[in-house]
């Protein structure tokens, strides 16, 4: 497949390095988005790499170490060879490394729309106002139950998401308190996904409607157009 338009502008290489701004990138593609309000959208996908939680449903382990330095400037002009105005910061982690700040607010001084997806542990209020910040809250079956930073309530808001990764009935009655504790339901968009090959995706359906939760379903679109362990799609 060829989307790519002709590379044009500085590269790396061209800079100073007292303009560089470095961040550790896993994989740069394009595809279709599989999750989020956005999902279908022709998107370009900036992966970073590092994570400091172990989710027992990863889906992404690869991106732990892997990846290469890459200078902010130089994403954006990999970002700009693609026909899309979507771009989706994922990880890994991406809020580890700080440029990954500067590299968001650039993408929507350019005009594009610009989603970061983040494991909901770290402070995502430091973002661009412009960002759709997709923020998991981790259920107790997460394997990482403890993770998420309060701070991030603030964002609750018609444009922004919080995602909960459903791996049991626990997990389903955890997100519902949770949500309604924190007034999320009013709130915010709030998004159900099943945990891959561990509940059915009609399990979950039943249990949103048999609970009359406001929740909305949530499958990884992606995994059903492609391989579910296919990379770079
Ligand atoms: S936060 Fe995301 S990348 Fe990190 S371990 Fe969990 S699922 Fe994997």
């Amino acid at each position: 497949m060829n989307y790519k338009k002709p590379y044009k502008g500085r590269a790396l290489s061209a800079l100073s390095m007292s303009e560089v701004e470095l961040i550790k990138v896993n994989e740069i593609f394009f595809s279709i988005q599989g999750e989020s309000s956005w999902v279908g959208h022709p998107t370009v996908f900036v992966r970073t790499s590092g994570c400091h939680l172990r989710c027992t449903y990863c889906d992404t382990t690869y991106a732990y170490y892997e990846g290469q330095l890459m200078g902010v400037e130089d994403i954006l002009l990999q970002v700009q060879r693609y026909q899309t105005k979507y771009v989706c910061i994922t990880g890994g982690e991406p809020l580890l490394q700080k440029d990954v700040f500067l590299l968001a607010e650039k993408l929507c001084t350019d005009e594009y729309f610009v989603s970061v997806e983040t494991s909901g542990d770290l402070d995502c209020t430091r973002l661009d106002p412009r960002v759709k910040k997709i923020i998991d809250v981790k259920t107790p079956d997460s394997g990482a139950p403890h993770a998420f930073c309060k701070a991030n309530l603030n964002l609750a808001d018609v444009n922004n998401e919080f995602k909960f990764v459903i791996c049991s009935e626990k997990d389903f009655e955890w997100a519902e308190n949770f949500c309604v504790e924190n007034g999320l339901f009013k709130k915010t968009n709030v998004l159900y996904s099943p945990s891959y090959s561990v509940i059915s995706e009609k399990w979950l359906a039943k249990k949103i409607l048999s609970s009359a939760s406001t929740a909305r379903l949530q499958l990884q679109l992606h995994k059903y157009i492609w391989s579910p362990t296919e990379r770079g799609v």
